[in-house]
């Protein structure tokens, strides 16, 4: 990937133009209801980055979150579930206890692993739906990534049903 600033990279992102919450919004949460993680400061396939912007993707959006929330910033997700060993050690280096992956995983807060895989929820989604999602029901989708990873680089992005969870 070409070398740019982020602050270059937010220009040329429409996705960062998102506004998520300000500080006042997020200092508003109850930190006993609700935990705050870094996905990064532009949002960028971690591993596609030269290692210098990565670090500085994983750390300084770590610290900026913690100025902004007042709080400790110890989880991080990689945007698009973008890793490889060289970007989990830098969440471990960073300070980070956990780094999330997409790839689906029964919640269990207990494990010691920095590297944890994450099942997404919506707001659509019901009870039942939720409650097999927090139990590992869609684990399978997990075990099912490098074959899906092997049908993308074999059709692309075009072929339906083979999309994996975009952030
Ligand atoms: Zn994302």
């Amino acid at each position: 990937m070409e070398e740019s600033e982020p602050a270059l990279a937010v220009a040329a992102n429409p996705e960062l133009t998102e506004v998520v919450m300000s500080s006042a919004q997020l200092n508003a949460l109850n930190a006993s209801l609700v935990s705050l993680g870094s996905h990064s400061l532009t949002h960028p396939p971690i591993t596609r980055l030269d290692t210098q912007w990565a670090r500085k993707e994983i750390e300084d959006s770590r610290r900026r979150l913690a100025e902004l929330s007042g709080r400790e910033i110890i989880d991080f997700s990689f945007p698009y579930g973008d890793h490889d060993a060289s970007a989990v050690a830098m969440c471990r280096a960073a300070g980070y206890e956990t780094a999330y992956s997409v790839t689906a995983q029964e919640v269990d807060t207990t494990c010691p692993e920095l590297l944890r895989g994450r099942t997404k929820v919506e707001p659509s989604d019901g009870p039942i739906e939720f409650f097999l999602k927090f139990n590992g029901a869609y684990q399978w989708m997990g075990d099912s990534v490098p074959l899906r990873k092997t049908m993308r680089s074999i059709f692309g992005n075009q072929a339906p049903g083979i999309r994996v969870q975009p952030h």
